[in-house]
This record gives structure tokens, C-alpha cells and sequence, in this order.
């Protein structure tokens, strides 16, 4: 894969035609998703099979991956338990909950991975975020 992290953090959404399938030494076509061998599809398929399609489109799109990780935690905050806004599911109440990476990312936490990811209220993401940031000064200034 051509794409590294740092440039997905800093354009955010990587528009999906942008990336390019690797071949392996048969010069068979690898999958996006699975690095598996696509076979017996049109000559410009990218992926195996339509799950992989839609399972890439998902991880590589960080809006959907939030809305799936919230519906998955039920609009509840996995830390205290908050569920006020569980009932209005409209945009304005998902915003009062936020998608955080349960082993932050500096510290090799996997960035588009759901079982790294879950839902946290705002007040304990503020709280978590302080502390691994002071954390990551810790760790920067010994170094
Ligand atoms: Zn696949
Ligand atoms: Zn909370």
C-alpha cells in the first residue's frame, strides 16, 4: 500500500480509487481488503468479492466506521455508562459522543481497526485525551 498513516490523519478521507492493488509473483491482482488473489472477476475489480468491497469502503472511511462503531456500542459511553442521547439518534445527539481509539495510536493502537475503536462520552474523551497527551510529553521529554 502506497498510503501511509500520517497522510490519512492529515487529508482525513482518502477518496478510494486512489489506491492500488498489489500483484503477487504470478502476477495475480491482490485484493484491497484481504491481499487475497482476485480471481474470475471483471479485469478492473479491486477487491475478491463485494464484502471485501464494503468491508474496505467501511474501514476506509472514517464517518461511516464512527456511525458503525456508535450503533455497535449503542449511543452508550463505554467508559461511564452515559446514554442520554441514546434515544435521539439524529446528527446533533451522535456528536455528543465520540469514537476514541482505546490504545491511542502513538502507542501502536490500530487506527482503523473496530476492536481498537469504541464510543466514549464527550467528557470522558476530553479526560482520556489529556492524559495520554500528557503521557505523550512524558514520554517524549525522556527520551
Ligand atoms: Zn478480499
Ligand atoms: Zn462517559
Amino acid at each position: 500500500m502506497t498510503i501511509t498513516n500520517i497522510q490519512y490523519i492529515r487529508r482525513k478521507h482518502i477518496p478510494l480509487h486512489s489506491y492500488k492493488n498489489n500483484y503477487d509473483q504470478n502476477s495475480n491482482k491482490l485484493c484491497l481488503n484481504c491481499n487475497k488473489p482476485v480471481l474470475g472477476r471483471r479485469s478492473d475489480a479491486k477487491y475478491c468479492s463485494n464484502d471485501c468491497s464494503w468491508d474496505f469502503y467501511v474501514k476506509n472511511n472514517w464517518r461511516l466506521l464512527r456511525i458503525k462503531i456508535m450503533r455497535r456500542d449503542k449511543f452508550t459511553c463505554q467508559q461511564c455508562g452515559d446514554k442520554r442521547n441514546r434515544i435521539k439518534v439524529n446528527e446533533r445527539s451522535r456528536r455528543n459522543f465520540q469514537v476514541d481509539h482505546k490504545i491511542p495510536v502513538f502507542k501502536g493502537g490500530k487506527q482503523l481497526e473496530e476492536s481498537n475503536l469504541w464510543t466514549l462520552c464527550i467528557k470522558c474523551h476530553l479526560a482520556k485525551t489529556r492524559s495520554e497527551l500528557r503521557e505523550r510529553s512524558y514520554t517524549k521529554n525522556n527520551k
